[in-house]
C-alpha cells in the first residue's frame, strides 16, 4: 500500500489489482473495501490516517477473492467467516520474519501515514 498507487497481487491462479478510492460505495453502501472478483479487483478504501484499518480490509478483500478463487463462494459470500480469516492473515502478514522487506517498507510507510469492511 505503499504511496497507495495501484498494485498487482496473485490470489490462487488469478492476479488480481489492488486500487485505493477516496469513497467506495456498493448498491449505495458506503464500505472500506470491495472485492470485485470478476474483474479480479480489489478495491481498498484511501485512509491516510488509519493505515492499520487499510492494511486489515485487504487482508479482508483478499480473503473474499481467495474462496472465489478457490471455488468455495459460500465461503466467500460468509461476511463473518472471511471477517476471521482476513484477520488471521493480517496477524499472520504482521509476523512473519522473513522475506518481509517490502512488507516492512509498507509497513513504516502505513504506520507514518498513521490505516476495514
Ligand atoms: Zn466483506
Amino acid at each position: 500500500m505503499n504511496g497507495m498507487r495501484s498494485f498487482k497481487v496473485p490470489i490462487g491462479l488469478s492476479i488480481y489489482t489492488v486500487k485505493f478510492r477516496k469513497r467506495i460505495t456498493v448498491k449505495g453502501i458506503e464500505c472500506e473495501g470491495f472485492c470485485d472478483a470478476e474483474n479480479k479487483v480489489l478495491w481498498i478504501e484511501r485512509r491516510p490516517t488509519e493505515l492499520d484499518v487499510m492494511f486489515v480490509n485487504f487482508w479482508h478483500e483478499y480473503a473474499h477473492a481467495l474462496f472465489f478463487e478457490l471455488g468455495h463462494p459460500e465461503f466467500a459470500h460468509n461476511e463473518a467467516f472471511i471477517e476471521s480469516v482476513g484477520q488471521n492473515l493480517a496477524r499472520a502478514a504482521r509476523s512473519l520474519p522473513i522475506g518481509i522487506a517490502p512488507a516492512r517498507r509498507r509497513g513504516a510507510v502505513l504506520a507514518r501515514h498513521s490505516a476495514r469492511h
